[in-house]
């Protein structure tokens, strides 16, 4: 049986008095953001950097096991633990922002939302921002955020210029591409495992004035038409800051539109409704769009009537960006009644084109087959990278993204079949999941699918957290590490 940490344990740190007082604990039961993955933990949330260490120290001392967390924004168990978890949330200030250098210096509990309304007067902004404001940056640097913007510009990690890294053995490292290299590409995207991430340094883009975003929808009645578009556009942008694909995929239908937006200093209008999060229909658009039968017909109509060959859209940026935070809202509109608002997302990421042959030749035959459809798939083109935990680790192809939001009665368990199923289909065309959201999938798959990676994993876990005080179900899942528990 293990002992609880009491306030009293803690081991004081240099620099603080009493670092104990300031840590409110309390157990509670989790839950991922998809509403199917819980844990009862001990949260424990530090004020300063200090209590952070001395909660590593008194636990490791304990033989306690922990977990990070910031906002819970996880679709799967990438923030949940049984044990101990650790909330960076109160670590929230924007501490620097140089406007001569374009860039901007922030704690990782920092909600997006925050940040960009700190920037956004200054002429400069983060490439990469999520889809909702109340996702925290060390989450999003943890999970390697992608946005519509990453196809031309990468996914966030290519804009960190340097982190500090506080690992269970108690020491802070400093992480960039010219110190502590293999760290700052494995924690990068390495939800937690390696240690948390106290303080980030992001190299901005430069806007000027340009604070909205123009979008061109041009849409295509072919998958084949639309992939081919989506590559070539992005492999040559032409101005273009974001290319991506909203694809309809349902009964007896397959096709789609693409998105181009840029930055523009063209004053707002017309607006386009997804990317008004503050309209008084959003919530109840989405709540409705929660049923598949609502949801395509409402698809094809705006397809039909909606989305004219070559519209253009000029929105605030603040709106595009954070275009998914109605479903937030919604969310949290129906839970006040007691009525859950599931959601599943999984991503498939592939070599080349391999996404659209997985998509045409797998996905759609088998939703149809079971009549299960997605809310929406997407699909992005997107870049190479060097990042350890990242399904685009030294290759660039085609993302395909779903979400599926229809999950009453027996339905979760039969998208999670189909998803079980797709996963292996995935590893067969040489593909991986994107690990961000969910992961429906069977070890030996996981394992498989990210192989390339594991040693290096497995090294650096022993140098940052050699008594393996962070753990991570979700990690040890995908890349079948040891769980060291009872150790
Ligand atoms: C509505 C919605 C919209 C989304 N939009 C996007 C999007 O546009 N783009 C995108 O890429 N993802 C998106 N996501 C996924 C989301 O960004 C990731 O799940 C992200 O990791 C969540 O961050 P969080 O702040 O909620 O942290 P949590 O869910 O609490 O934690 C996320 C992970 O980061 C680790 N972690 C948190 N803080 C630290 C730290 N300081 N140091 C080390 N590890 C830490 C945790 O251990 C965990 O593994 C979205 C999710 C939802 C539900």
């Amino acid at each position: 049986m293990q002992q609880p940490i009491k306030r009293d344990d803690l081991l004081p740190t240099k620099g603080t008095t009493t670092p104990l007082q300031e840590i409110p604990s309390k157990r509670t039961r989790l839950r991922s953001y998809s509403g199917f993955h819980h844990a009862e933990a001990e949260i424990l949330t530090p004020s300063s950097v200090e209590a952070l260490a001395a909660i590593f120290a008194q636990a490791q001392h304990q033989g306690r096991r922990m977990s990070l967390r910031a906002s819970g924004f996880s679709l799967d168990t990438q923030a949940l633990h049984d044990d101990l978890s650790v909330s960076l949330s109160a670590l929230r200030q924007i501490k620097h922002i140089d406007t001569q250098e374009g860039t901007l210096v922030v704690e990782p509990g920092a909600l997006w939302g925050d940040v960009a309304r700190a920037l956004l007067p200054t002429g400069w902004m983060t490439p990469i921002m999520p889809s909702s404001p109340m996702i925290s940056v060390g989450g999003t640097l943890s999970s390697n955020g992608v946005s519509r913007m990453s196809p031309i510009h990468g996914r966030e990690g290519e804009h960190v210029l340097q982190f500090r890294l506080l690992t269970p053995r108690g020491e802070m490292l400093a992480c960039s591409r010219q110190q502590n290299a293999d760290l700052f590409y494995a924690a990068i995207g390495g939800f937690g495992y390696f240690g948390a991430i106290t303080e980030i340094t992001y190299k901005l883009q430069r806007l000027d004035q340009r604070r909205n975003v123009e979008t061109l929808i041009d849409k295509f009645d072919q998958y084949d038409d639309i992939f081919d578009r989506l590559r070539d556009w992005t492999r040559s942008p032409d101005g273009w800051d974001s290319v991506s694909a909203p694809l309809l995929c349902g009964p007896h239908y397959q096709r789609g539109m693409i998105f181009r937006s840029r930055y523009t200093d063209k004053p707002t209008g017309p607006l386009y409704f997804p990317h008004r999060q503050h309209h008084p229909l959003r919530v109840l658009t989405e709540m409705l769009m929660r049923h598949s039968w609502f949801s395509q017909r409402i698809w094809r109509m705006i397809y039909r009537f909606f989305a004219p060959r070559n519209q253009t859209f000029v929105d605030p940026l603040l709106g595009y960006s954070f275009f998914f935070d109605a479903q937030r809202k919604m969310r949290r509109f129906t839970e006040f009644f007691g009525i859950p608002s599931p959601l599943i997302q999984q991503g498939f990421v592939f070599e080349g084109e391999g996404g659209r042959a997985f998509l045409k030749e797998e996905a759609a035959p088998l939703l149809q087959a079971h009549q299960i459809w997605p809310l929406l798939t997407d699909a992005l083109y997107l870049p190479a990278d060097a990042f350890l935990f990242s399904p685009n680790y030294q290759r660039a192809g085609f993302a395909v993204t779903m979400a599926f939001v229809d999950l009453r009665g027996d339905r979760f368990e039969r998208t999670r079949a189909v998803l079980e199923q797709l996963s292996e289909r995935c590893l067969a065309r040489g593909g991986r999941l994107w690990l961000t959201k969910n992961a429906f999938a069977s070890p030996a798959c996981l394992r498989a699918m990210f192989e390339a990676t594991r040693s290096p994993i497995m090294r650096l876990k022993q140098q940052a957290d050699p008594h393996h005080l962070i753990r991570s179900p979700f990690v040890e899942k995908i890349f079948a590490l040891p769980t060291h528990e009872g150790v």
